[in-house]
């Protein structure tokens, strides 16, 4: 691992300060409009070139338990890390209109056993457990979990070209092994997936990602967070090298509580990334017919897939295997296999339809819940 140097701001503003004023060499990202970064603020001081930081990429670290790995193999390369850590954004909090406000430093596992997020959001719950491993999700943070990069085998070999590794090199899996890989929304110079089961249910439940930098603070919508490859999948996110997540906000969803369903099939029953993942949310009324629907797949492509017209296709209907085949087909137009990984488009299509069906009969988790319109259960 190369040297690096190390801040542990206790307050957000420090946090802020140090990576304006350091900048970052990830020109991947393009900053966002708003007043540049005073030009009066201290730079991280690397003890190694002191008054050379500015030419050093800087990163924000919080549980560390994939920027260590990337750092370590020489994924990437950021001599100076900011440990957010001390900083004040690990708690869960209700917000007014019955949502929360998730804190970016709040670990995976404080949230998902968090009894307003297992009462409120099950899905969510059930996808973060589906997650990694206990110790994982105990370092895992909120924000970090965002952020988390590709598992393609390529991105982290780095004796392999790949375009989101180093820009311009080529991409090894085209032609090469892709049992991982996308089947909607590449490009041809990426078909990496994103890797995060947390974010599919974040992306059904339409979470808010709340930013802030030394320009000022900024909402983005989760369907704007996460970016498909294009000609730049070095670019993961719309989030700007100098913006600190905070916050992540869920929206009110009581409709969805009783009737949702993440469905996770992967290589191994634990510890191992989604082949293909499905977060499905029903609002199911009283005469049993379906009003508001919500998908989102994982596994399938750089960032968690929806289509809402794919939704819409529910609404008013009763629910039947039929239909859900219907949705799954509209979810999966124009998927695209690559050999390997060809097995995802029916693997995902079985996937749609086994959430659905267990989302129209009720939501079932792992711990006893009570849900504003269901009773306790297993
Ligand atoms: C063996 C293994 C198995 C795994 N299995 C799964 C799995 O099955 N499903 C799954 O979803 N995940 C899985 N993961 C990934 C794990 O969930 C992520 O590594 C974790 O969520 C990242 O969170 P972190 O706090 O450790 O992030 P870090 O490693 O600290 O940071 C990750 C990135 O986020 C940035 N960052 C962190 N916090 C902020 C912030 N607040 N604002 C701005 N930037 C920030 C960092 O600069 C860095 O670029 C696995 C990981 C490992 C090592
Ligand atoms: S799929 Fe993307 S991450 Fe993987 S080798 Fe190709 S460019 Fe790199």
């Amino acid at each position: 691992m190369n040297p690096f140097a190390y801040a542990r701001p206790t307050d957000l503003d420090a946090a802020l300060r140090l990576i304006a004023a350091n900048g970052s060499t990830d020109a991947a990202r393009p900053a966002t409009p708003g007043p540049t970064a005073p030009p009066d603020l201290a730079p991280a001081v690397n003890p190694a070139t002191p008054g050379a930081a500015n030419q050093y990429e800087v990163r924000f670290v919080a549980g560390g338990t994939n920027l260590l790995d990337l750092l370590k193999e020489g994924v990437q390369v950021a001599p100076t890390l900011v440990d957010i850590n001390r900083l004040p954004f690990d708690r869960i909090e209700e917000t007014p209109d019955g949502g929360l406000l998730l804190g970016a430093l709040a670990r995976n596992a404080d949230t998902a056993y968090h009894p307003l997020v297992k009462q409120r959001y099950p899905l969510l719950a059930d996808a973060i457990l589906a997650g990694a491993s206990p110790q994982l999700r105990n370092m895992a943070s909120n924000g970090g979990n965002l952020l988390q990069r590709t598992r393609c085998y390529y991105f982290y070999d780095v004796a392999t070209p790949c375009n989101k590794r180093t820009p311009g090199s080529g991409c090894s899996a085209i032609g090469g092994v892709t049992r991982q890989h996308a089947i909607l929304g590449s490009s041809e110079h990426c078909i990496a997936t994103h890797p995060s089961d947390m974010c599919v249910a974040l992306a059904a439940l339409e979470a808010v990602v709340h930013v802030q930098s030394v320009r000022g603070k900024r909402e983005i919508a989760f369907a704007d967070f996460h970016r498909l490859p294009g000609d730049r999948p070095d670019i993961d996110t719309t989030l700007a090298p100098d913006e600190l997540i905070t916050h992540i906000a869920l929206p009110p969803a009581p409709q969805f509580a009783g009737h949702s369903a993440y469905l996770k099939l992967r290589e191994r029953l634990s510890y191992a990334f989604a082949l293909a993942s499905v977060a499905a949310a029903l609002e199911i009324a009283a005469d049993g017919t379906i009003g508001a629907a919500r998908i989102a797949v994982g596994g399938v492509a750089h960032k968690p897939w929806r289509r809402p017209e794919a939704e819409q296709l529910l609404q008013g209907q009763r629910p039947s295997d039929e239909l859900f085949g219907r949705v799954a087909d509209a979810l999966l137009a124009g998927a695209i296999g690559r050999g390997s990984n060809d097995f995802k488009i029916p693997l995902a299509r079985n996937a749609i339809v086994r959430a659905l069906q267990v989302a129209a009969k009720g939501t079932v988790t792992n711990w006893n819940v009570s849900t504003p319109d269901q009773g306790e259960h297993a």
